[in-house]
């Protein structure tokens, strides 16, 4: 594939980088430099000020109000949304249930839900793993039996991330039992968070942050509308979801930035000490991260250029989950060896956009570097643990 940009694509780069300084909110990226924890307000309005500029599909078909870019500009596009830190869009909405929605669902669903999750009007979270069903996802226990007009669910989702905030969940629910596979028997539900019998409940993860939760649902009622595709089906669409999220978690884009910064950090002599890039040892590492990047981001593009031909993308996303982690993971460990002793307090409840790095020992940025490492040891279990990842690899890729 040509990564030669043509005149066009560095016209496009030179606009993407315009909206990142002029439109996208200022204060959101200054919360993101100086590593202040960002609220669902601040990505409300990240997100909207991408669909305002017509943004915010990056990867939907223009008929729903996609951005209708080749693979070249998408890559641009991430490159210089990480190149600007601005943070990575949620996900659950405009990059899971968005796509299944427009691929799986009928014309109604489209018009009542598109809309609103392109103009993050409305937001969603994910509903597969359960307790006792990650990894064996198949195995998962959550009810949805008919009644009527209506589906009545019961069972536990678990590890669900940012449901706090959701308006909406979709869930993978078993609607029967009495079949051959019991991948057969699951089905793809759409559920209003306002509903009667919803609790959700927070877990606190070991940084000390609320960003998962367990969701309960108890005699749930839920219209048969808010089946997605058909009944015993929702293995299939909930796997084309998976391949997306996968892809999503790579990071190769923001990898690369934060690769960037922290050869420029290592350059400099901080408090006086000698710069980390006299240090023969860290830059062995540095450099190992960075030929693994650049190979992160040719396997990048094939992908991209796979889905913006038709296709769904394949168990190659599985490799760029597991090396994509691997690296984010290996920068972290990096970031936190950079800051050395000045990585080690924090206080998160006081630490604010005004008054950024007071009351802890290191500055700004430098005292959440161990908040990163601890909340990013997630990146190898979530969207199927890299384990897993290494067995869709031996199985779909090597064919062992
Ligand atoms: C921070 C975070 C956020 C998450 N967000 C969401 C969310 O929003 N929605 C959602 O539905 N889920 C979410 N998850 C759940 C995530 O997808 C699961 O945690 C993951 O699939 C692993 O499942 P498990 O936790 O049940 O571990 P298990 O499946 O019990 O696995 C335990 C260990 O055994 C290994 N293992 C299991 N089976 C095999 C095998 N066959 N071969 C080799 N090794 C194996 C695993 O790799 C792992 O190391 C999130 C998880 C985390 C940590």
């Amino acid at each position: 594939m040509n990564v030669t940009f043509s005149d066009e694509e560095i016209a496009f780069r030179e606009e993407v980088k315009d909206f990142f300084r002029t439109r996208f909110p200022q204060d959101v990226i200054d919360k993101q430099r100086l590593g202040v924890p960002l609220q669902r307000d601040d990505m409300i309005r990240s997100q909207k000020s991408l669909h305002e500029q017509g943004w915010a599909g990056v990867n939907w078909p223009v008929e729903f109000g996609g951005t209708g870019w080749t693979p070249v500009q998408k890559y641009i596009f991430a490159t210089e949304m990480a190149e600007a830190n601005a943070p990575a869009i949620v996900p659950f909405g405009l990059s899971m249930v968005g796509p299944v929605i427009y691929s799986f669902g009928n014309d109604e669903q489209k018009q009542r839900f598109l809309p609103d999750i392109l103009a993050s009007d409305t937001w969603w979270c994910q509903g597969y793993s359960e307790p006792g069903s990650g990894s064996d996802l198949a195995s998962l226990k959550t009810r949805a039996d008919r009644d009527g007009e209506h589906y009545i669910v019961n069972g536990t989702k678990t590890w669900t991330t940012l449901g706090q905030h959701a308006d909406w969940i979709f869930c993978l629910v078993r609607t029967s039992s009495d079949v051959a596979r019991r991948q057969e028997g699951i089905s793809f539900l759409l559920v209003d968070m306002r509903t009667k019998g919803v609790t959700v409940k927070p877990i606190i993860t070991i940084e000390g942050d609320h960003e998962v939760n367990e969701v309960h649902f108890e005699d749930v009622r839920v219209p048969l509308e808010n089946l997605v595709g058909e009944e015993g089906k929702g293995w299939t669409y909930g796997k084309v979801l998976l391949q997306h999220e996968r892809t999503n978690i790579a990071g190769v884009a923001r990898s690369k930035y934060r690769l960037k910064k922290l050869r420029a950090q290592a350059g400099e002599a901080i408090r006086g000490a000698e710069p980390l890039a006299l240090d023969r040892n860290f830059m062995r590492k540095i450099a190992a991260v960075g030929v693994d990047i650049k190979a992160l981001e040719y396997t990048e593009l094939r992908t991209l250029a796979a889905v913006a031909s038709g296709k769904a993308p394949g168990p190659e996303s599985s490799i760029l989950k597991l090396k994509g982690t691997d690296v984010q993971q290996a920068l972290d460990a990096l970031y936190v060896e950079a800051a050395g002793y000045y990585a080690l307090p924090y206080v998160p409840d006081q630490y604010t956009l005004d008054a950024p790095g007071e009351n802890h020992v290191g500055h700004g940025a430098e005292t959440t570097t161990s908040l990163k490492y601890f909340n990013n040891r997630k990146a190898s279990i979530y969207g199927g643990s890299n384990e897993i990842q290494k067995n869709i690899i031996a199985k779909h890729v090597l064919g062992l």
